[in-house]
C-alpha cells in the first residue's frame, strides 16, 4: 500500500526537526517545502534555507526549495499599511502557496512547521489553514508540534545548523534589535 503524502511547509532548519521526524515516524511521505519571501534580508533567508537543507539531509527528506521566487517586494505587498496585523497576512501567504502547490503535486495532505514554534500565533495558523483547505483535498494536517520545538533547538545545536534570532521581516528584525540605535 503507498503511503500518504505530506507537503510540509518548512520555515527553517530548527523549527523542521521535530515535524518531520514526528511525520516519519507516523509512516508518511514527506516532502518539505522552503517558501519563505518574509525573510529580510535575502543573506537571512540563504542561511535559513541552507539551514533546512542541512536537517532535510540528516533526515532523509527531499526539499523543494523556491529560491527563484524569492521576492521580498511579494512579502511587502501584503503586508504594507496593515503592519499591526502582519503575521496574519505573512502566514496566509506561506499557507496558500503551500496548498496551491501541494494541489498541483496531488498531495494528500499540506502543513506547516510554524505550528512548531511557540513565539507563532498557534490558533490563528491552525484556523487559517483550515479555512484555505475549505473540507476539500488536500487536507491540512494539523498536529501540535509546539512540544518538539527544544529538540528542535538541540539538535539544530548538535549539528552546525544556523539558529536565527528573529522571526525573519524586517520589522521582526527592527524590533530584535531596536535597542542597539542611539537615542539623540
Ligand atoms: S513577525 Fe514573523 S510571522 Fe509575523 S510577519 Fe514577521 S516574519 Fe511573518
Amino acid at each position: 500500500m503507498s503511503r500518504e503524502r505530506i507537503l510540509l511547509h518548512i520555515c527553517c532548519g530548527p523549527c523542521a526537526v521535530h515535524p518531520l521526524r514526528s511525520l516519519l515516524e507516523q509512516g508518511y511521505e514527506v516532502v518539505g517545502l522552503f517558501d519563505n519571501p518574509n525573510i529580510h534580508p535575502l543573506r537571512e533567508y540563504v542561511r535559513r534555507r541552507e539551514g533546512a537543507e542541512q536537517v532535510a539531509e540528516k533526515l532523509g527528506v527531499k526539499l523543494v526549495c523556491k529560491d527563484e521566487e524569492y521576492d521580498p517586494g511579494r512579502y511587502l505587498r501584503e503586508v504594507v499599511h496593515r503592519e499591526p496585523s502582519r503575521c496574519f497576512y505573512c502566514y496566509r501567504l506561506r499557507l496558500e502557496r503551500t496548498l496551491s502547490i501541494a494541489r498541483r503535486g496531488g498531495f494528500d495532505w499540506f502543513s506547516s512547521t510554524l505550528l512548531s514554534s511557540k513565539r507563532q500565533k498557534h490558533e490563528q495558523i491552525a484556523e487559517l489553514a483550515n479555512a484555505l483547505a475549505g473540507g476539500g483535498a488536500p487536507g491540512f494536517f494539523y498536529q501540535d508540534f509546539r512540544p518538539g520545538q527544544n529538540e528542535g533547538q538541540e539538535a539544530c545545536r548538535e549539528w552546525g545548523v544556523y539558529r536565527q534570532q528573529y522571526c525573519g521581516c524586517i520589522y521582526s528584525e527592527w524590533e530584535r534589535y531596536r535597542k542597539e540605535l542611539r537615542k539623540t
